[in-house]
């Protein structure tokens, strides 16, 4: 009897000590994924599941020199917890080699899973299983993946290099008893081995056919939860970056749409576990410096009306040019495919003046008067064609470039209450820590390293 009611005691401890602690971690990163994207994405989509957390905590993304972050700083601030310079994965500001809290986790037995719509050796994910001086080192970054030993890779490409880097790199895992398969053949994984899902997360928007990054998500955590494990699972949607980088907002769009979809699918599984996960959403950086002036001027269908990116734009511009199709066709023949009809007489001396420069192939860069117009290292017809769509829409772009614009980090789930202000890109993953209990975990790993 005794006996009985001290086990009965040990439980009831046990029990007290997890009620309200997760065993489910959805850490998941909009790359380039600033406050204006998530604005105009709001009124597009008024409900969105964005919407389904409670408001957003403002995070500071500055590197540790307080000047404006690539993904490669902010991305170790968000997988280890430090401050460190441009181009550092996973590295202090000294160069030496912090490590992660996905590592950690991996020590204690948590399952651990790593995804992204863009090169998995790229900086946001890297930064979690390698280390590295530099970004660019990316076949080094590439070798780390294997030893890592994580639960599950969702590869979309690998950045930087050649088609045999993948062969090899499917070699690697093979050889790390890894179970890999293609895309489409996602659903022949079996819980219990360490998974690799190669051939895109992306895709929708590259290659049909292919599943999305909702689905590789769902699936990975119900292949990392089977047997009763806990996991980490960073989930990256990668090229909304790339969208606004280019000033294409129809494209971050979708890029949002997608990750917004793999946001619901991380919900799903959280309704079927309430009281055992937490979700985290944020971005590693501003990109674009989107400004959104005039919500009332905003197109809800803008996106759809949209046919070609920038680089498709600027292929069109470009085989128009050596078709000799006139000046005004080519500006209205791009127009349209961005659904832009009427174009109106300043429009017109815009576009104009945009052709012209085309036309002549005057660098943009070199001739002081025309690099003013902040064409970058764009084609200046194709930004125009964009710029004017926008102007319509009631918003514009700011800059190619990153801007240091606090960006909005979304929780949900037990222990989501360690997430208030202020809040800094490099707290998250202690915050984390704090609600799994180990408020410390990451920063005794690291202390030497920091010293
Ligand atoms: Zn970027």
């Amino acid at each position: 009897m005794k006996k009985s009611l001290l086990i009965l005691m040990l439980l009831l401890c046990v029990f007290l000590l997890h009620a309200g602690t997760p065993k489910y971690v959805f850490l998941m990163i909009g790359d380039g994924m600033g406050p204006g994207t998530v604005q105009i994405y709001n009124q597009l989509f008024p409900n969105n599941n964005l919407k389904k957390f409670a408001a957003p905590v403002l995070t500071g993304t500055n590197n540790v020199f307080g000047k404006t972050t690539d993904s490669a700083a902010s991305g170790t601030a968000l997988a280890c917890g430090i401050k460190t310079y441009n181009k550092a994965i996973a590295m202090t500001k000294n160069k030496k080699p912090v490590t992660s809290l996905a590592k950690l986790l991996k020590k204690q037995q948590w399952k651990v899973g790593i995804i992204s719509t863009v090169g998995i050796n790229d900086a946001t994910p890297s930064t979690h299983y390698a280390n590295s001086n530099s970004r660019g080192e990316v076949a080094a970054i590439t070798s780390a993946i294997a030893p890592s030993n994580f639960d599950f890779f969702g590869i979309s490409t690998l950045k930087g290099l050649p088609d045999s880097a993948m062969v090899k790199l499917k070699k690697d895992l093979l050889k790390n008893k890894y179970q890999v398969v293609d895309g489409k053949n996602m659903n022949t994984l079996k819980p219990g081995n360490k998974n690799v899902v190669i051939s895109g997360t992306n895709v929708p928007l590259l290659k049909p056919g292919s599943p999305r990054l909702c689905d590789v998500t769902a699936k990975a955590a119900e292949l990392l939860s089977a047997g009763n494990s806990r996991f980490f699972l960073m989930v990256e949607g990668g090229a909304i970056d790339s969208g606004n980088h280019a000033n294409d907002a129809g494209r971050a769009i979708k890029e949002m749409i997608e990750f917004d979809a793999a946001v619901g699918a991380a919900l799903r599984f959280a309704a079927a576990h309430p009281e055992e996960t937490l979700i985290i959403i944020t971005a590693d950086h501003d990109t674009g410096g989107l400004t959104f002036k005039e919500p009332s001027k905003l197109d809800s269908k803008f996106h759809l009306k949209q046919k070609l990116f920038l680089a498709g734009l600027t292929s069109l511009a470009v085989k128009l040019k050596a078709a000799k199709v006139p000046a005004g066709e080519i500006i209205k023949k791009l127009a349209a495919q961005l659904g832009i009809e009427n174009i109106t007489a300043d429009e017109q001396k815009r576009l104009d003046y945009a052709c012209e420069l085309f036309l002549s192939g005057k660098s943009t860069k070199t001739d002081k008067f025309t690099a003013s117009m902040g064409y970058g290292r764009y084609n200046p017809l194709a930004v125009e064609i964009f710029r004017t769509r926008d102007r319509r829409n009631g918003f514009f772009y700011t800059t190619f470039g990153h801007t240091n614009a606090k960006v909005t980090t979304f929780t949900k789930g037990p222990g989501s209450e360690n997430f208030k202000a202020p809040l800094e890109n490099s707290d998250i993953p202690h915050r984390i820590a704090a609600a799994l209990g180990m408020p410390e975990l990451l920063k005794k790993a690291n202390e030497n390293a920091v010293r």
